[in-house]
Order: C-alpha cells, then structure tokens, then sequence
C-alpha cells in the first residue's frame, strides 16, 4: 500500500536515493530542501531542521498532499570537521543541532500522526563512525552517537503503537559529502574496508526500504550497518 514517505535532505546524495528508492515501490514521497527543489516525481517542501516554526510548515504541507507521514527518514546532516583543540564551540553545537537536535525535531513532530495512526517506521541514518569514534570529528561522531540513544528510547517509547525506530549506519558512501575528502584520506579509509571500496547510495537505500517494509515488522531498536565491514566488532 502506498505509504506517505519523508526524507529529510532527500533533495540529493544518500537521502535522494532514499526517496527515490521509496518512489519506486510506489510511496507518496516527500523531500526537504533548503532551496534547490526536488526532483521529477517527488514533493519538494523547503524546510531548515534547525528551524522547528519551517519544520512545522513542512509537515503540514506533506500532511495535505499526502496524509500523515508513517514512514520517516532523519537523513540530513552536515560534516564541519576539525581536531578537538581547534574545534569552536560554534562548531560543535551546529553539527549537533542540525544532525542530532534535527532529528529530534522531526521524530517529535512525527510522532503525533504515527500515534494516531497507530503505526509508524523511523529511520536514522546514522554513521559508522558514531561508534568508532573518528579523529577529528568529534561533534559529528558524537552527533552520529546520540542517534542510537534516541531511536532505542523512540524504540522503547512507542514499539506499543506500533511505531518502530532504527538507525542505518553507512560507512563511506560516494556522496558530496565524501567528495570533499583529501585524497590521502580516502586511500587510508578504503585501505580499511574489507569489501575495499565505497558504498553507492541505493546500497544505503535498500536498508532503509526494508527497515519500512512490512518484512521488517518485528525489527526495532537495531542498529543496521551498511559499510562493507568497516565498523565489525562495534
Ligand atoms: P550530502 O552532503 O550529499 O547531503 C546532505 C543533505 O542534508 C542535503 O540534502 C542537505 O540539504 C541536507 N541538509 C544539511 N543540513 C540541513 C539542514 N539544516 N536542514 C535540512 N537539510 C539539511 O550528504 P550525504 O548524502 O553524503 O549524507 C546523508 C546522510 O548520511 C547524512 O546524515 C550523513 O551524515 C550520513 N552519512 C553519510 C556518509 C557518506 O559517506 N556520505 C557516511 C555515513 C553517514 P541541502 O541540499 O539543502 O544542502
């Protein structure tokens, strides 16, 4: 049955192919962004995380194009990375705002209509390194971290209604956001992964449709990683 599906950041990268990944089992599908558009076939609503009033507009948008969300995606998130020592308190709160405080935000306005629905799927996406730890990202690893606490506790909150809540862990996914990493690095990262290359988004994708899907019902509180083994033992 086609579902009202949002991703946030589904405009591009990971989260684009999320969305489309959920446009093609048929969903109604919503996407955020902060002034590109959407895509052809999916619903564009222009929407800040870090802005609760624009979050709210957002989701009243979805909810009279689409009905409620019953499926949601918390993808957006942002990278400012640098050592602790030079790290600015600015830096650390606006990671965590956007990735963590954001994804708060749109589970708690969700959570209204999954409640009267009695039934809804919350998907995190998290990162591997929010449990390896990663040197030089300390806000986003810590950021990447507290999604875990907040999906078992959604997990623990709302399993009673129905309301499942899970994280996906990505290791490196070829992205913008991976593009911006010095060569060195990627060689020192991929040098790392037993399955010795990058992820495609749609591999992130298929975790996250089957998180929403029915076959996944009894799937709650579980941390899915999708990393070609680089997070093993964590
Ligand atoms: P991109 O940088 O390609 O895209 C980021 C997305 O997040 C964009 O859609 C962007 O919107 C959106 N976004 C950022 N800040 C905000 C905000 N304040 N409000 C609304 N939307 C916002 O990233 P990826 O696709 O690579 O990453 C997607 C998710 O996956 C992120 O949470 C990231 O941390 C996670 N991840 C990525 C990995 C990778 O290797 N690429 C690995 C592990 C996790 P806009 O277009 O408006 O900027």
């Amino acid at each position: 049955m086609a579902r009202s599906v949002l991703v946030t950041g589904g405009n591009r990268g990971i989260g684009l192919a999320i969305a489309r990944a959920f446009a093609e089992q048929g969903d109604r599908v919503a996407v955020t962004h902060r002034g590109s558009g959407a895509p052809d076939g999916l619903l564009g609503v222009k929407c800040d995380v870090t802005d609760a009033a624009q979050l709210d507009a957002a989701f009243k948008e979805i909810e009279a194009a689409h009905g409620p969300v019953e499926v949601l995606v918390a993808n957006a998130g942002i990278t400012d990375d640098t050592l602790l020592l030079r790290m600015s308190e600015e830096q650390f709160s606006r990671v965590i705002d956007t990735n963590l405080t954001g994804a708060y935000r749109v589970a708690h306005r969700a959570a209204r209509g999954m409640l009267r629905k009695r039934w809804g799927r919350m998907v995190f996406i998290s990162s591997v390194v929010g449990l390896t730890g990663s040197a030089g990202q300390v806000n986003y690893a810590a950021s990447k971290a507290g999604l875990v606490g907040l999906a078992r506790s959604v997990a623990r909150e709302l399993g009673s209604r129905n309301i499942t809540a899970n994280v996906v862990a990505p290791g490196f996914v070829t992205t913008d956001m991976t593009a911006e990493l010095p060569e060195e690095r990627k060689k020192e990262i991929l040098a790392q992964v037993p399955l010795g290359r990058y992820a495609e988004p749609a591999e992130v994708a298929a975790a996250v449709t089957w998180l929403a899907s029915d076959a996944a019902g009894y799937v709650t509180g579980a941390v899915i990683p999708v990393d070609g083994g680089l997070g093993m033992g964590h």
